[in-house]
């Protein structure tokens, strides 16, 4: 049950950025079309489809929501089952839907928004208000969920609390917007990156560290600054060694350290002696909302006025420029999230429909094919940028 959708804009994330240091993901699953935060119009659904139709404005969610698995019939819980279906680097069916020069081109995170068309399961996007500019609500595709509800729905930041929050991308800058919204009185920024100030002050930090400016570990600087740590920590960077230092930046009695950054294969190296006083470490994906019913819901408080997008896109670029995209992001210039649009990008395109009306038992299918000239940009993305579309075909 699969929907096919022009994408509008989308966005780099850390997470890609790690990917590309996935050597797993590089031999095993390429060439992949990378990009999982985005927002789109539907174009088509396959048969069996029913919650969304073509026209409508949706999110693509790497955190699908089935509604059937345990997680979703538990409403304290968002790990959608279907989540691991992203592992595969296919649909749920077992196939790619994307060919170039009839090989098959393999799909990252359930959704790969850096093509002018995706293909997803109906189960991996959400229907949006129809008035919702795609171009600021793709965010809730991803960083600003993640970070946003790491805050509110995880942590469960509480009023007049002290805060700590490493790492000050997108995702960090989120953490900021919900400790704030949640009524936090003292929210200290970290980032070895002092560019990544200004704008944390302008969602809500009240002060800013660089841990490369103190002889002592930042976990001592901030019981220095607080007296005995702070409430809520959270780890958005994704270093085992940051984990360590946000937990034990955390009061001994009650703080809660909450991991978001993407840890890839490292185990952590955490002393038990922290946990002996009641400190505690928690995950969060998606920032613990459901899939669809969190996008929906996130998109809606941002046409309310509710949540401010806006101060997290600080760069507009076309797909054309993604490997000016990943460099800015590699040397930390770019300041927070790019917007990726893809309207006015490829030029001679084919995209071939099978099914029509009458799809067979696989449903609906969509190959965008590599038609003369099309994605010549994207091939001179050379190796290291593995994620991009098609480059050794
Ligand atoms: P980003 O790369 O834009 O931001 C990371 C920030 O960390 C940068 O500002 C960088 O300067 C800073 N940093 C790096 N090393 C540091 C250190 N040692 N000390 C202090 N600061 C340091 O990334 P992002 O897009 O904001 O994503 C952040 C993390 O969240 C990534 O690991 C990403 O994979 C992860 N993520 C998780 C989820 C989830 O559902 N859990 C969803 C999206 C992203
Ligand atoms: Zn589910």
């Amino acid at each position: 049950m699969s929907t096919t959708g022009k994408m509008v804009a989308t966005a780099l994330c850390g997470t890609e950025m790690k990917m590309l240091k996935d050597k797993n993901l590089q031999h095993q699953h390429y060439p992949i079309i990378m990009g999982h935060e985005g927002a789109g119009i539907v174009e088509s659904v396959g048969e069996g489809v029913s919650t969304v139709k073509a026209g409508d404005k949706v999110i693509a969610l790497f955190l699908p929501q089935c509604g059937e698995c345990t997680s979703c019939l538990n409403s304290a819980d968002n790990f959608c089952i279907k989540l691991k279906q992203a592992e595969t680097h296919l649909m749920s069916d077992g196939t790619s839907r994307f060919t170039c020069k009839g090989k098959p081109v393999y799909h990252f995170g359930n959704t790969s928004t850096f093509s002018e068309y995706t293909v997803m399961d109906e189960i991996s996007v959400a229907k949006i208000d129809a008035a919702a500019p795609l171009e600021k609500v793709f965010l809730v595709s991803c960083g600003f969920s993640t970070g946003y509800g790491g805050a509110i729905n995880t942590a469960k930041v509480t009023p007049g609390s002290t805060c700590a929050v490493f790492g000050l991308g997108g995702v960090g800058l989120s953490v900021i917007m919900g400790c704030k919204a949640a009524g936090a009185t003292r929210i200290i920024a970290v980032d070895i990156n002092k560019d990544k100030f200004e704008k944390a002050k302008e969602v809500g930090a009240t002060e800013c560290i660089n841990p490369q400016d103190y002889e002592k570990p930042i976990q001592e600087v901030l019981f220095d600054l607080t007296g005995d740590g702070v409430d809520f920590s959270f780890e958005v960077i994704g270093n085992p060694e940051t984990v360590a230092a946000a937990l034990a930046s955390c009061r001994e009695s009650h703080g809660v350290c909450v991991i978001i950054g993407l840890i890839i294969g490292v185990q952590l190296n955490i002393s038990g002696h922290l946990f002996f006083s009641g400190r505690s470490l928690k995950g969060s994906v998606y920032g613990g909302w459901k899939g669809r019913d969190g996008a929906s819901k996130l998109v809606s408080d941002y046409m309310a006025k509710k949540i401010n997008l806006d101060a997290l896109i600080t760069h507009s670029l076309n797909l054309d420029k993604i490997n000016e995209a990943v460099e800015l992001m590699k040397t930390g210039k770019w300041q927070v999230t790019h917007t990726i649009f893809m309207s006015e990008y490829l030029g001679p395109r084919e995209m071939v429909c099978g099914g029509g009306g009458g799809q067979g038992s696989h449903g609906w299918r969509s190959h965008i094919q590599a038609a003369e000239g099309s994605f010549r940009n994207l091939q001179k993305i050379s190796f290291p940028y593995a994620f991009c579309f098609i480059t050794t075909l």
